[in-house]
């Protein structure tokens, strides 16, 4: 089964210490998933990025009670150095938290053939179960490794991680 590696909103303003929208669990799941790129590359696995990128006045800010992060142009909204995206890997740009809505993301993995998606990043029950849905109803099959999705809070977390697996059907692997 092809499959396809995601990586999801590893971002300066989720990872860094002290940025605005920051994620602590993110930099304890950056050794793993850097060693789950270089291994998806070497093994030529497709690795597609999946990016917030937002207006400065984007309505995630006023109506979801989010503090402004990721803004469109800004070093915060540029995925972190251990992660940096090679020419050719797809970035996609999206604004809310399913990377399908309004992105080119269906028709990318179209294109590369791809069946299976592996999902990584953050957060576990925002980005990712968001965009864990919006796959499964697109046929697509989803892996979720735990061990490389941060969580802003554990509970918020686990609780995701069961819905995606008895709701969704998504493999959450170790
Ligand atoms: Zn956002």
């Amino acid at each position: 089964m092809k499959q396809a590696l995601l990586i999801i909103d590893m971002l300066n303003d989720f990872v860094i210490e002290g940025a605005p929208l920051e994620v602590p669990s993110t930099r304890a799941i950056l050794p793993g998933l850097q060693k789950r790129l270089a291994q998806a590359r070497q093994e030529g696995i497709p690795v597609l990025y999946v990016c917030d990128a937002h207006r400065s006045d984007d309505r995630e800010f006023s109506r979801m009670g989010w503090p402004p992060h990721a803004v469109k142009g800004t070093s915060g909204s540029r995925i972190v150095d251990e992660l940096a995206p090679l020419a050719g890997e797809p970035v996609l740009e999206k604004t809310t938290y399913s990377g399908f809505y309004g992105t080119d993301l269906e028709r990318v993995l179209k294109d590369l053939g791809a069946e299976e998606l592996i999902l990584t990043g953050c957060v576990t029950n925002i980005c990712i179960f968001f965009t864990a849905a919006d796959a499964v109803m697109r046929g697509y099959r989803v892996r979720v490794p735990r061990s490389l999705s941060a969580n802003l809070d554990d509970g918020d977390g686990q609780f995701a991680f069961e819905q995606m697996e008895k709701i969704l059907g998504v493999r959450v692997d170790p």
